[in-house]
């Protein structure tokens, strides 16, 4: 997701239309909110970005969100989420927000097909893992290549897999894996990890876990789905094939939180909010993973959606008292 950053709008239009709410993101943390601020009365309009349903929607199930005993669809998820909100108002527009000014209220948006002026804003942009960008990522995706261990280890049960990454959460999510997998091989750019040294330690003494020195991955190989890794030596520039289940890439995230860049206050990117998802600008909340850097899962993120339409109701009622 490409989002500019550019400098706030000075003004707002007189062309601009009017909500009393509006939600960026239609992952389930924008689609929660829009249930609960739909529910309170609000007409929410929610603003779905290029990725209608969010990142759920690139994965093929989902076996941990209560209430599916049998799993379900990662699209089919998003779309539940999008009709149970409409079914209560909800206008889910595909429409993308790239400027804002959040300097006065009512806040000012400029997105893909206008200008929207809004009392208050929740935040659900949520985030996007950072991609090796070499041949046969973006086709196997959901095929053996994956971004999340707690979600889709279950699926390498007695498989091998490799996890590309070296810092903490390369580690944690590699030693996870070995209570499914039946070798994690790290593979990594450098000649020693920048993990944790506990960490470090319970990896590297890990009867399943190995480690491929100052190597990079250069292609994922596969037809229907991943069959092994081509990978570099950067030091002698020496290339290999390694056969594999699948492969798990951990080399960081970049929450989608670039155009609030300098008019908000964040951390490390993320967009720092208090327990009622308050953000420091009265009026804007944040939810899910744009502003959590820690648990990045459907229920948690969908937890704060409603937590966060929550206080925005609260808000905007005690405005107008
Ligand atoms: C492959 C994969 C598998 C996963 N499997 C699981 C699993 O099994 N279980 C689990 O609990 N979690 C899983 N996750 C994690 C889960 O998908 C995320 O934690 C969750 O989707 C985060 O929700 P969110 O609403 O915060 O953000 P996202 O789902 O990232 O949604 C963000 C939304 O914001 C929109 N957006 C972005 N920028 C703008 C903008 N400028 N204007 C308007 N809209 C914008 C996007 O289009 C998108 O709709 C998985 C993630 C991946 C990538």
């Amino acid at each position: 997701m490409t989002v500019l950053n550019e400098a706030p709008v000075s003004s707002s239009s007189a062309a601009a239309r009017h909500t009393r709410l509006l939600i960026l993101g239609s992952g389930p943390a924008g689609l929660a909110a829009a249930l609960y601020a739909a529910r309170a009365e609000l007409a929410p309009v929610v603003l779905s970005g290029t990725e209608l349903g969010g990142q759920v929607s690139l994965t093929y199930t989902i076996e941990n969100y209560p209430g599916f005993p049998d799993g379900v669809g990662g699209a089919e998820l998003g779309n539940l989420f999008q009709k149970q909100a409409e079914r209560f108002g909800a206008q889910v527009e595909f429409d993308s927000a790239y400027r804002v000014d959040l300097s006065k209220r009512p806040f000012n948006l400029v997105t893909d097909n206008g200008e929207i002026q809004t009392d208050a804003l929740i935040i659900a942009t949520g985030a996007s893992p950072i991609l090796l960008n070499i041949p046969g990522e973006k086709e196997l995706t959901g095929k053996g290549i994956s971004y999340c261990a707690t979600c889709d280890g279950w699926f390498f049960k007695d498989k091998k897999v490799v996890v590309v990454g070296g810092g903490d959460t390369a580690l944690e999510e590699g030693l996870f894996l070995t209570r499914y997998a039946s070798s994690v091989t790290v593979i990594h750019r450098r000649d020693s990890l920048r993990a944790g040294v506990v960490l470090q330690k319970r990896a590297l003494e890990h009867p399943k876990m190995k480690f491929i020195w100052n190597t990079v991955a250069t292609e994922i190989v596969g037809r229907e789905k991943v069959e092994a890794v081509r990978t570099k030596n950067v030091q002698t520039g020496e290339e290999s094939l390694l056969p594999i289940d699948g492969v798990f890439v951990f080399i960081g995230h970049t929450p989608n939180t670039k155009m609030f860049e300098g008019q908000i206050e964040m951390e490390n990117a993320y967009i720092k909010v208090d327990n009622r998802m308050k953000t420091s600008v009265a009026g804007v909340f944040a939810a899910g993973e744009a502003a959590d850097p820690h648990f990045r899962q459907v229920i948690t993120s969908a937890g704060m959606g409603a937590a966060a339409a929550i206080e925005a109701t609260h808000f905007l009622e005690h405005e107008t008292a």
